[in-house]
């Protein structure tokens, strides 16, 4: 169901990536130029990786 994103993060170095394969909600083909990495686990979409970031910063709530 999900959209192609329009990009996707490099967990590695934080880098976004436009060019990778995407097929029925998931990624299939990704390389990092900036890093090298080629594995679809090494990557996130901007969703995710924001909701990551959110999740690890934010003090408030929780447990
Ligand atoms: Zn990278």
């Amino acid at each position: 169901m999900a959209d192609r994103p329009e990009y996707l993060i490099c967990l590695d170095c934080e880098t976004p990536c436009y060019s990778f394969e995407w097929q029925e909600g998931e990624v299939t083909e990704v390389f990092c130029d900036a890093c090298g990495a080629d594995t679809p686990e090494e990557f996130m979409s901007e969703d995710d990786f924001e909701g990551m970031v959110s999740a690890e910063g934010g003090e408030a709530g929780g447990h």
